[in-house]
């Protein structure tokens, strides 16, 4: 038996109880959950705005230790400590095979079941449990595909890790993974949320002249200076678009990071790039949610509007390079923790996400 949060119907508060879990079968492992990240992704869930198979165990944004292994597992041993990655990104597909393992294919036509396209987790009634992105964090043990732990130093403090998981990944891979980017480049970001903060983070990285962080609560704008942002405007009360234009010289943006994921930032973005400038969507919209994007001013101002998953590439690759900044202190990852929960608490962790507390909170395994 494994305790975990389950989602049985959207609206409705998720259920702290016991499940069966099966052992891993060959390429899988178990996984003793350490850290979980309160993410913005499980609420669209929650909502009903993302539509996802139930009743499902959410969370997908997590560190843990790896407690069995199954057969043939190579990569990982028993006592490893990992990030899980939610792509497990199997290696052989297409996208996989030309480098964008963040869209593996595979993962996504299996969703929520295993590789073999079957469950691990049953309740009470013998029903199966989904595990979200084949992970489910919001449970004490996983037993989740191989290829989506990334070992990690023991020295790598697990909260941190979990992050790196998702938010981090994310929003810093979002920026530094750009194929055009450069040091200088002036950027806005737009929501301050968790991945928003890390958008910022991955600015300092590549040198940004000015950021400018756009959100409509007053304190998350100003939570965001803590985190390398040069400017913040608040899109309630002011032109963003005029605004933009004022902080850089009359030119625009040469990056716009829609960090949030909605038709008005993605359009206030597109709107404020500078002339070739470039527009980068990372966060989720709401499914079936289109925007109103000025076609003729994308042909003369030479605009370019791109979506990231991710990171943009291969999961484990961006792992490795934010391990190496976070350890050299070129990453601040843990000023992004504001709060601490255990697992009993998940849905209240969720309501104080949904009333815009700063920061990330983590569901701790170890309280
Ligand atoms: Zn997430
Ligand atoms: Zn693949």
């Amino acid at each position: 038996m494994v305790k975990a949060a389950v989602l049985y119907e959207a609206n409705k508060p998720m259920v702290v109880k016991d499940l069966n879990q099966q052992a891993p079968k060959s390429n899988e492992v178990k996984v003793k959950m350490l850290a979980a990240g309160v993410c913005a992704s499980d609420h669209h869930v929650m909502k009903g705005e993302t539509a996802f198979p139930m009743p499902i165990v959410l969370g997908h944004e997590g560190a843990g230790i790896i407690e069995d292994v199954g057969e043939n597992v190579t990569s990982v041993s028993k006592g490893d400590k990992c990030i899980l990655s939610f792509v497990a990104s199997c290696g052989l597909c297409v996208s996989c095979r030309t480098g964008l393992g963040n869209l593996c294919d595979t993962n996504r036509i299996t969703g929520t079941k295993q590789y073999d396209g079957t469950f691990r987790l049953k309740d009470e009634k013998n029903e199966d449990i989904h595990q979200m992105a084949k992970l489910g964090v919001f449970a004490e043990e996983i037993v989740i595909p191989e290829n989506a732990c990334f070992k990690i130093d023991d020295d790598v403090p697990l909260d941190v890790a979990c992050l790196i998981g998702c938010s981090v990944t994310t929003g810093v891979g979002g920026v530094i993974n750009q194929k055009e980017i450069f040091p200088g480049a002036t950027i806005a970001v737009f929501g301050t949320g968790g991945v928003g903060l890390n958008t910022i983070l991955g600015g300092q990285i590549i040198n940004s002249s000015k950021i400018i962080a756009v959100d409509i609560l007053e304190s998350k704008l100003e939570f965001s200076y803590k985190f390398g942002a040069t400017h913040t405007i608040n899109s309630k009360n002011e032109d963003v678009h005029e605004k933009i234009l004022e902080i850089t010289n009359g030119k625009g943006v040469d990056f716009g990071f829609d960090a949030f994921g909605s038709a008005i930032t993605t359009e206030q973005m597109v709107k404020s790039l500078r002339k070739g400038g470039t527009g980068v969507i990372i966060g989720l919209a709401p499914l079936g949610m289109t925007a109103n994007i000025d076609l003729v001013d994308m042909v003369r101002d030479h605009k370019t509007l791109v979506g990231s998953y991710y990171g943009s590439v291969s999961p484990h690759v961006t792992f490795e390079r934010i391990i190496e900044f976070y350890k050299s202190g070129r990453l601040d990852i843990n000023s992004v923790i504001e709060r601490k929960y255990p697992l009993e608490k998940i849905n209240e962790a969720y309501e104080d996400l949904e009333s815009g507390k700063d920061g990330r909170g983590i569901i701790d395994f170890t309280i």
